[in-house]
């Protein structure tokens, strides 16, 4: 058992970090050699393991045996609980400047545990512009033992400034077969359930594992797979993009609340609620603050819902461009096989049809309204 457990079909990204860490090891010895990079940023396809290669990476630092994975401190680090690990994680649509300022201070004292300080910054593209230049500041002259690690869906999402002084760690998406071997070989899930759902989730390990164990997730998916055979004219496709919206809200808006609740209630707890419920005086600020959170994150929850089920649909007409091209490819959606086979259309067709998706993708992240963007694209997607 190593730190690298977890990574999933990513041989060179693993060799990689494994010869990070040693180099690492080598100037805390005082050996010299190539240095430490300070500035590390893992990219990768959302659900490949960005931040589970950060945090390996992490682990092998400050583990004596650079990584064994099972010593206390890489223990710690796995399960977030190390003094010299602290973890960024946005909750909402975007990390501040004041929040970034207060982790750079952070950041600069001395490591408890006398090897490295290090800061993993999940989606480190969602920095406002500011926070980015305090950022920087931060990685530009990095004191001698503090290490950042950032997290993007790519480099592109970074500005050019922080990303040049970055060293790249590239995870790619990881193959079917690699991800059903996990889901069987750590959740004990049927070989068959597990080769479909890693097939359906198109490499997205998380997703895969939840479609394989939760009944209501695969139902949601199916619903959206049918959309493509509904959309015989404007009725439908109206009443489709409602839908979808619909089924992506009342997904976020559950999955919120009870993150919410949970997160509430320990907040008045230690703001010192009274037991009839009171809340002493001075704390409405926090509340209100952590409410803000809570309806930022929300929002972002909403939008990946839609997103989900955007890349869903996708998946449908990239297969049906298979079937239609007589590619010798494996279909995502092979269980429709019939169905894609009996579509008609012709290949020119169905690329503008994925066109169409990928443009409410991009309206969705620049904050068009949902509805809107959805509709414009099932009736671009309608066949009547
Ligand atoms: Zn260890």
């Amino acid at each position: 058992m190593t730190v690298y457990d977890d990574l999933v079909g990513q041989g060179p990204v693993i060799g990689q970090l494994e010869a990070a860490a040693r180099a690492g090891a080598d100037v805390l010895a005082g050996a010299g050699g190539g240095g430490m990079t300070h500035a590390w940023l893992f990219t990768g396809p959302p659900g490949s393991g960005r931040s589970v290669a950060a945090r390996a990476f992490a682990a092998a630092l400050l583990c004596p045996d650079l990584g064994c994975g099972h010593c206390v401190s890489c223990h710690q680090v796995l399960s977030g609980t190390h003094a010299d690990v602290e973890v960024v994680r946005p909750a909402g649509l975007s990390y501040g400047v004041r929040e970034t300022r207060e982790l750079v201070l952070r950041a600069a004292s001395s490591p408890t545990g006398g090897r490295w300080r290090v800061v993993l910054f999940e989606d480190a593209d969602r920095s406002t512009e500011q926070a980015a230049n305090a950022l920087l500041k931060a990685i530009e002259e990095p004191p001698a033992r503090t290490v950042w690690l950032l997290c993007a869906p790519s480099p592109d999402d970074l500005v050019v400034t922080i990303r040049s002084r970055c060293r790249l760690v590239t995870l790619r998406t990881p193959p079917a077969d690699a991800v059903a071997d996990v889901l069987v070989r750590r959740d004990d899930i049927d070989p068959d359930v597990a080769a479909e759902a890693a097939r359906a989730a198109q490499g997205h390990i998380g997703r895969a594992r939840r479609l394989a164990t939760d009944e209501e997730a695969r139902r949601r998916r199916a619903e959206v797979l049918a959309v493509p055979s509904r959309l015989t004219g404007l009725g439908p496709a109206v009443e489709a993009a409602e839908a979808l919206v619909k089924a992506a809200e009342a997904e976020a808006k559950a999955a919120g609340a009870e993150l919410d609740a949970a997160e509430t209630a320990a907040l008045r707890q230690a703001l010192g609620e009274s037991a009839k419920g009171r809340m002493p005086r001075g704390t409405a600020g926090a509340l209100k603050e952590l409410e803000d959170r809570q309806k930022s994150r929300t929002t972002r929850m909403k939008r990946d819902a839609l997103d989900r089920a955007l890349l869903d649909l996708a998946s449908y007409y990239r297969d049906l461009l298979a079937v239609q091209l007589g590619a010798d490819v494996a279909l995502v959606n092979a269980e429709r096989a019939r169905e894609l086979r009996a579509y008609r259309g012709t290949p020119e067709a169905t690329l503008q049809r994925l066109e169409a998706i990928m443009t409410c993708r991009e309206r969705l992240e620049a904050n068009v309204n949902p509805q809107l963007a959805v509709e414009a694209m099932t009736m671009a997607l309608r066949t009547g």
